[in-house]
Parts: structure tokens; sequence; C-alpha cells
């Protein structure tokens, strides 16, 4: 079995290469990453020198490029990772965002048509659903809630799932979609909430929260979010979508001062600033699809997972350090 990952050295395309490699030593993994500033090649200096792993520093919107991978490599599966990921930055400028997430998408679709592929697979986020009020937590995402995003980002990403699935319906790509919660774990970009406070807060900076903090994510290590991945590509059905969730809902301001708590680092750093534009309220997924079909349910607990997911900040200072000078 040969697997495209595009994004691989990113935050979670970079941990499911991880996971894949170790769970199935048989299988050849190929990396396509553009290394934008989110990427980062020395996350997968562990795996370079295996012979069942390879790296190409590609962008997905070059479609020869891509076709060139294709000819060479012949995949069975393509997971695509690769995207603009960040909400800030799209509201800064949605240009890339649209390129990179949406054209980019349709590129690998392409190819994947042109030269065949048993399963196309996308990553996406519970994000294209929008937000759910702060005071109906009887209110969750289901796969047909429909899909009404807020921002340049997730509008990029909801724009791309119906490309995927209108593949499915007018080519027969044999297409998978998971839309997954906020995910933390190692090698997490610090612009994010989780990996920017512990890194502030270490070294005694400011924590910036946006509004009232009151915001609310569920969160899902990120080795969970790989196994449902894993469980998707191999025995989920073609022209699917499946919500991914960790039934671990917590305000922004909880996640904030449980990091401090666990620090040792004072409160008083945390800093309320104005509000990001359009910011969504609450998210919250229905995983009942993939638990009842697949088996998948979370395994890691939020309070073990932070605990890791700090202690790598801490023993891995020269991975994010260079990042934020
Ligand atoms: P990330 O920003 O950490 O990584 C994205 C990777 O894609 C980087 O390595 C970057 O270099 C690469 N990339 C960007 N543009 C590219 C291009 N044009 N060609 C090739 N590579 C390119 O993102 P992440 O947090 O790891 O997210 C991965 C995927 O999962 C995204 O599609 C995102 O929408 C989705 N997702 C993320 C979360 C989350 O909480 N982080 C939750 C749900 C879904």
């Amino acid at each position: 079995m040969t697997i495209i990952v595009t994004g691989g050295a990113g935050f979670i395309g970079s941990n499911f290469i991880f996971y894949m490699l170790n769970k199935y030593p048989t299988y050849r993994i190929i990396c396509i990453d553009k290394l934008t500033y989110a990427g980062n090649l020395s996350t997968l200096a562990s795996v370079m020198d295996k012979p069942n792993f390879c790296f190409f520093k590609i962008d997905i919107c070059d479609k020869n490029e891509i076709e060139q991978i294709f000819i060479k490599e012949k995949p069975d599966v393509l997971v695509n990772f690769a995207a603009e990921s960040h909400v800030d930055r799209s509201i800064e400028n949605p240009n890339i965002f649209l390129e990179t997430n949406i054209m980019g998408t349709a590129v690998l679709m392409d190819t994947c048509r042109k030269y065949g592929i048993k399963r196309y697979h996308q990553v996406s986020t519970d994000e294209v659903y929008g937000d759910l009020p702060l005071d109906r937590a009887d209110l969750f995402f289901t796969e047909s809630t429909p899909l009404h995003a807020s921002s340049p980002y997730s509008s990029s990403k909801a724009g791309a799932d119906l490309l995927v699935l209108a593949y499915y319906r007018t080519y027969g790509l044999p297409v998978t979609i998971s839309r997954c919660s906020n995910n933390y774990g190692p090698y997490h970009f610090p612009e994010k909430l989780i990996p920017l406070m512990i890194t502030n807060a270490l070294k005694d900076k400011s924590l910036p929260v946006y509004g009232e903090g009151k915001n609310v994510r569920d969160w899902l290590y990120v080795e969970d979010h790989c196994k449902a991945i894993d469980l998707i590509i191999h025995k989920g059905r073609e022209g699917e979508v499946y919500n991914v969730g960790g039934h671990n809902e917590m305000a922004n301001i909880d996640i904030v001062k449980l990091i401090c708590k666990e620090l040792g680092k004072s409160e008083n750093l945390i800093t309320y600033v104005t509000d990001r534009k359009g910011h969504d309220m609450r998210y919250a997924i229905d995983p009942t699809k993939i638990h009842t079909e697949l088996g998948w349910l979370p395994e890691t607990k939020f309070a073990d997972g932070i605990k890791k997911t700090i202690q790598w900040y801490l023993d891995n200072r020269e991975w994010w350090e260079d990042l934020i000078r």
C-alpha cells in the first residue's frame, strides 16, 4: 500500500505519518508539502531515513509536479491535510486560502481521476458547520448539519468539501471526508491557542485571550484524530462524511487557566484582547456515526493529553523557540 500524505510537515499530517509508519511498517508513505511558514522539515527528521518514507517539497496547486509524483509512485490512497489553516491569517488575506484549500484540492482530485486512486480522503473541520449558541448545550453538529461557515478559512474548507462530494457524484471518485474538532498535541505551530499559550507562558509573555474567553471548542488529542483517519481510509464508506470529535468541550479561558496552573505561572499573564471578527461561539461534534459504523472512540482524556502536550513543549524547546523568534 502506497499512501500520499499532503501537508505532512504540518501539525496533524506529521503526527499521522508517525502513526502510520509505526502501525503499518510495510506501507510506503510519500509526503508532499510546500513547506509554508507552518511546515517544518525538522519535524520529520526522525523518519527521513526510513526506506519506506519519502518527502517531496511540492505545492499541491502545481499540477505538473503532482502528476509526476503519481506517475512515479502510483499511490493507492491520498490523504489531503495540506491547507492554510489559521483563521486569523484568513481574515487578513483570504486569497491564499482559496488557492490552496480549494484549487489545491481540485488539482489533487483531478490527478486522482487521471491516474486512478483507491481512496481520496479529505481532512476537513467542524468549522464548516459554523457555530452553535453557548446556551444550547443540547445542540451538536451531525454530518447532516447544513454548511454555514463563518470565516474565509472555514468557507474555503467548506468549498473544498462540496467539491469533494461533487467529484464523488459526478465522476465516481472514491472519496471520504472527515470533519474533526480542534486538535492539540506535539508539533502544533505556536500561533494556535494551546501551543501559543504554553510557549508564551514558558517565556513569561502575556497570554492574549480574545473577548472574554468564553468561546467553546471541542478538543481532541491529535493521535485520536489519526486513528479515526486510519479507520476511515481502510473501512469508511465511499462518498461519506464522518464527524470526529472528543466530547470534550472547554471554554478558551478555562484552557488558558489550566495551562497557567500546570506550568506554575500566574494568571496575571492573561490579557483580554479585542475579539476576532466573526468569532464562532461554540463548536460541538456528535461523533455517533464514526462510533457506530467504525468503532472509533477518543482514547485520550483531556487531563492526560494536555499534560503530555505541555511536557512535549518543555522537552522540545529547540523545535518551537526558532519558530517564535
Ligand atoms: P498546519 O497549518 O499545521 O499544516 C499545514 C501543512 O500544509 C503545512 O506543513 C504546510 O506547509 C502545508 N501546506 C500549506 N499549503 C500547501 C500547499 N499549497 N501545498 C502543499 N503543502 C501545503 O495545519 P494542521 O493543523 O496540521 O491541519 C491539517 C489539516 O487538518 C488542514 O486541512 C486543516 O484544515 C485540518 N484540520 C485541522 C484542525 C486543527 O485543530 N488543527 C482541526 C480539524 C481539521
